[in-house]
């Protein structure tokens, strides 16, 4: 008898060496198997008389073989067979390359589904290699068959009749964990008919209907168990805060803040004062203000008497956020320090002490405060910023500094909120929807190589005005070599130097070179010493230079457009009218369209379902490895409809059921805890 986990060498057909391929696929068990779902399908219920068909179009025809077939040898030593199949309609010539087995498996006078796609002309039709089955034996063609995604040895008529066995092993053990009243409400098909529908669709409606129910059955379980987790958290102790208040703060600031970022701040602060750990997404666009949320944040935290972290992903951000907050904390008499890995062993031992003994109440740095000799006295706020730079896992990393210190994230790839819910996980998220008062949008342009000369004449006067520029470059290079970002951006700026603006003061910034290199030259930039700063995308993050107002993006096609948007806030941060000009070499039409969609809209959450749209969800999951579940099913770039409905579906039985501890929710609870099984001991 088999089960859910029956290893997948019960199927017939599958033996060592195929289940070993199998393996490779992800599939191990029973389960597995009919969990691994098709890319595609290809439809095979189109059937026509031969006279019908039409050449390029794929279809069945029933047909008679009307001689022995004969075999050839073809240049190569190949085998070349062929027939002339006929019905009432007319004649359709038949080739086999390399199927030998073809000359004496056809037979003279037996008719035959053959399913292909048609060559030739309306006079003369021919098919090669096409499927073919006895009549009243049909398991391959007048149907729609799935197309899965192979590896070598296994074929697609291989798997899928091991999935054909798969679902009828498995048919009386699929639990349906959905609750009734759920399927019902959102009328969602039963387990067996989503399984068997979505492998074998008995129509294009069926598979809709199937794929409806799975992927809905997909979202509701990621979100039933993020709110188990976040229900579990609930037992945790977090370092205590009480309440003050804030205006203490908000006097000494040098501007008021908007009421985006007052929101922002009283959610994290009440999440301090729960007695719970924060575990805080705070979401806004390029230049929203979020320094600030974090910099209140940490005067709440350092009052309540805790120590707090700020980590950024770059050295450059690392000090400009010093440079600006340790002014600020000094009038509040709250002792900051600046820990990289560039800090002298010296200044380190140092800060490690204050660290250790308390004298220190907040340490920005880099990645340079996980390493392991960083130890705090009592540290009670993290905040990472720039998350989607940051594993899940350096954030747990530092986390582990302390017992369960609240977390903030600041992140400004915005995200729809269903969406930021699968991405994030569970953490809770405050969105700033608003940007400080008197920014203007900054005018942008997507144009082609032939407007460069004007480019470069809109760029001397720009500087001729006392402003300065950002050169963007992408890496370019083909396929084949891997391309060097020093060359690229070394050989171009000493282009634009010796050839194109000689009179003016060109500088370079990349990844490659040393944080103190990087540093003297973005300080030379901010204090006017250069004109131009040729780069890569290391000024994307956070850099402010409110005198730079104009930004030429190099190649802009290569870039999603969360990522143009995030690199044009560089600009627009002082008063001058600002432009970012995105240049592409003759991009697709659907390039096009993308960076049309830039210079239109300066709302990063816009863009970023704009993004979404266009390239799917790919690019903001990518960055991030976040050990949940992955979808398997859900494209969450459509199916953003049924995201929503699932996760209402969820929140109300959580509601109801917070634990899931209800009898009639155990197979659910059950399933919920495989799904997560990387996270198990999170669960319980
Ligand atoms: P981001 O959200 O991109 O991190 P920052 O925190 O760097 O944005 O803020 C961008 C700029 O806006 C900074 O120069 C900051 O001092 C300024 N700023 C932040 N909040 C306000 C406000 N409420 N009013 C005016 N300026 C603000
Ligand atoms: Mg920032």
């Amino acid at each position: 008898m088999a089960e859910l986990t029956t290893d997948v060498r019960y199927i017939k057909g599958i033996g060592e060496n195929r289940a070993k391929a199998l393996n490779k696929l992800g599939i191990f068990t029973l389960r597995d198997l009919i969990s691994y779902f098709p890319r595609g399908y290809e439809d095979r219920t189109l059937s026509r008389p031969i006279r019908e068909l039409v050449p390029g179009e794929s279809a069945c025809v029933r047909a008679m073989i009307a001689a022995e077939p004969t075999a050839h040898r073809i240049r190569g030593g190949k085998m070349l067979v062929k027939a002339r199949a006929v019905d009432e309609s007319g004649t359709l010539d038949l080739v086999f390359f390399n199927q030998e087995y073809r000359k004496n498996g056809l037979h003279a006078g037996e008719t035959y589904i053959f399913f292909g796609k048609v060559e030739g002309n309306l006079l003369r039709r021919q098919m090669v290699n096409p499927i073919l089955e006895r009549e009243g034996q049909q398991t391959l063609t007048g149907r729609i068959m799935p197309v899965y995604p192979l590896t070598a040895g296994i074929s697609q008529l291989i798997l899928s009749r091991a999935v054909r066995q798969g679902l009828d092993a498995c048919r009386e053990l699929m639990p349906d964990f959905l609750p009734d009243a759920v399927r019902r409400d959102h009328q969602l098909c039963y387990v067996n008919y989503a399984y068997e529908n979505v492998h074998f669709p008995t129509s294009p409606e069926a598979l809709e209907v199937a794929r409806r129910r799975l992927v809905f059955e997909e979202l509701f379980l990621l979100t039933c168990g993020l709110s188990l987790l976040r229900h579990r958290r609930r037992d945790v102790k977090g370092p205590a805060c009480q309440a003050l208040a804030l205006a203490a703060f908000y006097e000494k600031l040098p501007f008021s803040l908007t009421n985006a970022q007052r929101r922002a701040i009283d959610d994290a602060v009440r999440d301090m004062c729960s007695g719970r750990p924060m575990n805080r997404l705070c979401q806004g666009d390029v230049g929203s203000g979020k320094t600030m949320v974090a910099a209140a944040c940490i005067w709440f935290a350092v009052e309540n008497g805790w120590q707090t972290a700020l980590m950024a992903p770059t050295e450059i951000l690392a000090r400009q956020h010093y440079d600006n907050l340790s002014p600020l904390f000094a009038r509040f008499g709250i002792r900051c320090a600046l820990l990289t890995g560039s800090t002298r062993a010296k200044e380190r031992r140092d800060i490690l002490a204050g660290l250790a003994d308390g004298t220190i109440d907040l340490c920005i740095g880099t990645h340079a405060l996980l390493t392991e000799d960083v130890q705090y006295r009592k540290l009670g706020l993290v905040i990472t910023d720039e998350q989607h730079r940051f594993g899940v896992n350096q954030r747990a990393a530092l986390s582990q500094k302390a017992e369960n210190p609240h977390m903030l994230v600041l992140s400004a790839t915005p995200i729809p909120r269903t969406l930021a819910l699968v991405i994030y996980g569970d953490l809770d998220v405050s969105v700033i929807d608003e940007l400080p008062p008197g920014r203007q949008k900054v005018d942008t342009y997507a144009v082609g190589e032939s407007y460069r000369e004007r480019i470069n004449a809109f760029l001397r006067r720009q500087v001729q005005e006392g402003h300065q520029v950002f050169i963007v470059c992408p890496l370019v290079g083909d396929d084949e070599t891997v391309p060097d970002e020093r060359k690229a951006v070394t050989a171009y700026a000493k282009k634009l130097q010796e050839e194109i603006f000689p009179d003016l003061r060109v500088a370079v910034l990349h990844g490659k070179m040393k944080p103190k290199e990087k540093d003297a030259v973005m300080a030379a930039f901010a204090a006017g010493e250069s004109d131009i700063l040729v780069s890569t995308t290391v000024i994307e993050v956070g850099v402010d230079v409110p005198n730079a107002n104009t930004m030429v993006v190099e190649n802009a096609e290569q870039f999603g457009l969360s990522q143009l948007h995030q690199l044009r806030g560089r600009v627009g941060r002082g008063s001058a009218k600002s432009y970012c000009i995105l240049l592409s070499r003759d991009p697709t039409e659907e390039g096009k369209q993308r960076l049309k969609a830039l210079t239109k809209t300066n709302d990063g959450f816009k863009i970023s379902e704009e993004d979404l749209r266009l390239r799917g969800p790919g690019d903001f999951f990518g960055a991030r490895q976040h050990g949940l579940p992955s979808l398997k099913v859900a494209d969450l770039s459509c199916d953003m409809r049924l995201l929503d409905e699932a996760q209402q579906a969820a929140k109300a039985l959580m509601a109801a059921d917070p634990t899931l501890s209800d009898p009639a929710h155990r197979i659910l609870r059950r399933r919920i805890y495989e799904l997560f099984q990387v996270n198990a001991d999170s669960l319980n």
